[in-house]
Parts: structure tokens; sequence; C-alpha cells
């Protein structure tokens, strides 16, 4: 299958900025052949979109309410998001459940709400440092995966970030195995599910993924594509992990 190569952009990027890794990203992208989506701050989606408009690269948000519309002063809801040419969003990140004190119940209902604005949900899940020293890594990607993904997920072509969070910006990663296991591991929790569709569910891997790692992580059974955070920022960075990905 495929592999999507996503870039999640966080707190970063202006107008400027976000023009040049654009037209850059632009020019470059169908030499790499792999599915491509940026997801920048709310404030340069409409931008992203129009500059990629006709392209091959995708356009995502980086969390929404799970409103479609109402009193919640400095929220985007799904449906905003969409009309600013969104088709997928990030939710669940760890960072948005570290800072914001997300919970699963909240992932799930706002990825119920993006599904319902017609947004492709990317939610995220990964274990702390200490949850995977103390052998509970899989107890707690099980618990996020069963309690953060709503029942059209699969069918909706929801798609999961595995991000251990230690791995986050840290230039860590995971061994080989670990991550071929872990992706294993939520292959099968999906398939419990959601059977056929959980079957064919993108597991994205994220964690300090750049150009010099990424074919290694790409090539791993049930790999799908990587969600980038600071690599996604530099054209070069990004599109030198795009290349590494399957393209069919
Ligand atoms: C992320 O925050 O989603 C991420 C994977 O970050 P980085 O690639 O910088 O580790």
């Amino acid at each position: 299958m495929r592999q999507l190569i996503a870039g999640n952009w966080k707190m970063n990027g202006t107008r400027a900025s976000a023009s040049a890794l654009l037209s850059a990203l632009r020019q470059e992208a169908p030499g790499c052949g792999c599915a491509m989506l940026v997801c920048p701050p709310a404030t340069l989606l409409a931008l992203a979109a129009d500059a990629l408009a006709g392209s091959t690269i995708g356009v995502g948000g980086q969390d929404c309410h799970a409103r479609p519309s109402g009193a919640h002063t400095g929220d985007v809801s799904p449906v905003q998001l969409r009309d600013a040419g969104a088709s997928h969003v990030i939710l669940g990140h760890s960072e948005r459940r570290q800072d914001h004190a997300e919970t699963d119940a909240q992932v799930r209902a706002k990825a119920e709400a993006a599904i319902a604005a017609g947004l492709v949900p990317v939610v995220c899940v990964g274990e702390t440092r200490a949850e995977r020293e103390s052998g509970r890594a899989e107890a707690v990607v099980g618990g996020q995966i069963s309690a953060s993904l709503p029942a059209g997920f699969a069918a909706a072509g929801g798609v999961v970030a595995y991000e251990p969070v230690w791995a986050i910006g840290t230039g860590l990663t995971p061994t080989e195995a670990e991550v071929a296991a872990m992706h294993g591991f939520i292959r099968g929790r999906l398939a419990e599910a959601f059977g056929g569709a959980g079957r064919g569910t993108l597991i994205l891997y994220g964690g300090s993924v750049k150009p010099s790692n990424a074919a290694v992580l790409l090539a791993l059974p049930e790999v799908g594509g990587a969600l980038v955070g600071g690599a996604s920022l530099a054209a070069g960075d990004f599109l030198g992990i795009a290349r590494a990905a399957r393209t069919g």
C-alpha cells in the first residue's frame, strides 16, 4: 500500500516561511510518489490549501473541537478546518494530551466530529518512557486505541500514528524490533475492533524520523508511513523522508 508521509509543523511558521516551504514541496512532490500531507498551524491552513491546490500534497489541521460551531473561544471546529481546505486532522497528539490534559474520551469525541465534517482523523497514541520501562507500553497503547477511536473510524479511512512520547523531538527512536512489535500489536487491536476495515488502516510511525533513519523505519512490517515533526520544517528533510517511502 502507498505510504503516507505527514508533516506536523506544530506552532511554527509565518506566511513568509510557509510560502517558501510549500512552494519547494509542491515542486518536488511529484517525484516522491507516496501520499503526502502537511499540517500547518490553523492560521496558515488556507494559505497552505491555496499554495498546494491541484498538487499531490494534502493539508491537515493539528487539532479540532468536538463541536461544529459555538461559544468556544480560541478553538477551531472540524467544519472550519474542512472549509479552510483541510482533508485530515491530527488528534490526540501527546503535546495536546500533556499540555491540555486531553483524555481518550475527548479525542474520541473529536474524531467523531472530524469524521462527521468529512475529515480523516489521524489519531496519535504512544507510551511515555516510564510506561515503556515498566513494561506497560502495550497496555497503554491498547487502552488508547480502544478508548480514542470511535466506531466509524476505520470505515472513514482513519489513520493511527504510533508516537512513543519519549521519541518525539528527542532524536531517540525505538529499536526496529520495538517499532515492528508495537505496529503488529496495533494491527491486531484494529482488526479486533474493526474487522476487515481495521486490517487496511494506515499505522504511521512518529518520533524523530529523519532522512537518515526513514528507509529503515518505513520498511518495517505494518508501518504505513510516518508522522514527522521537526524534519517537516525543512523541505529537503521532508522530501528526503518522502523519497524513502513506498509508492504502491
Ligand atoms: C511529532 O511531534 O509528531 C513528531 C513526530 O515530532 P519529531 O519528528 O520532531 O520527533
